[in-house]
């Protein structure tokens, strides 16, 4: 079942997502060779407290195993998503680190992600990462009234797979609202004009999980953590965006995490 939200539920959805987008800037700002996840995880827990929220995804239940112990999502390198925050996993120079946040604020969730670079990266990597962006901006700009699922996922696929990249497909967006997970689910693969038409006070997550070389993937013994096959690594850049006034509006934010990247 879909949910719509009206405008005052849009409000709370977006303070809930610059909250997350703040807590993204501030686990930025720490990324860097040396940190291990687990830091990340408790500067994010803490900051998202401080700012009278939940991390959403403290806790959260797992169908294969026990719940989630971390806060973010802290997924390096191989690790598609679900990566878990760990003491033994250091950042190194070269490396890329996926930070999936969750908030959940006055009754409403807030889920952003974006991958960092932790110092050089190759110019290949890179090249990945500024793609899979790019996937993420046409398939919020294919979200309009009118349009189906299938667009925005067409959108995300074709730039992905020209690029001669592969697409996740166990994993989704996602409608988003008083639930981080709701109906419908958003696919980074599909057809033009196929799914659910997309209407006014409609809120989805769009995150394309794009991997340099195969698209399969599989589950460590941890039961959370989603590594390729090959071992190449994968990117993930996730908005919450609100469909309303006949247009995308992006309640999540880069623009701080963007502007500590260019100064560089
Ligand atoms: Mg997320
Ligand atoms: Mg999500």
């Amino acid at each position: 079942m879909i949910f719509l939200k009206t405008e005052e539920e849009i409000e709370l959805m977006r303070a809930a997502n610059l909250l997350v987008a703040k807590t993204l800037a501030e686990v930025g700002k720490a990324v860097r060779p040396g940190v291990s996840t687990a830091q990340l995880d408790r500067l994010a827990e803490e900051f998202i407290r401080d700012h009278g929220a939940e991390p959403t995804f403290k806790g959260f239940p797992n169908p294969y195993g026990g719940p989630f112990p971390g806060s973010i999502c802290t997924s390096v390198n191989d690790v598609v998503v679900h990566g878990v925050p760990s003491e033994d996993t250091i950042l190194r120079e070269g490396d890329i680190i996926s930070v999936d946040c969750g908030t959940l604020l006055n009754g409403y969730n807030g889920d952003s992600c974006y991958t960092f670079q932790v110092g050089e990266v190759s110019s290949e990597v890179r090249q990945l990462l500024a793609t899979t962006k790019e996937a993420l901006y046409l398939g919020i700009q294919a979200a309009v009234p009118g349009q189906r699922v299938g667009d925005i996922s067409y959108a995300v696929q074709t730039h992905c797979e020209a690029a001669g990249y592969g697409i996740v497909r166990e994993f989704v967006g996602h409608g988003i609202g008083r639930e981080m997970h709701e109906d419908p689910q958003v696919p980074n693969f599909g057809r033009r004009g196929q799914g659910k038409q997309l209407k006014n006070g409609l809120c989805i997550a769009i995150e394309p999980m794009i991997t340099m070389g195969t698209h399969q993937v599989y589950m460590d013994d941890d039961r959370w953590t989603i590594h390729t096959q090959d071992h190449r690594p994968a990117a993930h850049f996730e908005h919450t965006i609100a469909i309303h006034h006949g247009k995308a509006d992006i309640l999540s934010s880069f623009e701080e995490i963007e502007k500590y990247e260019a100064a560089r």
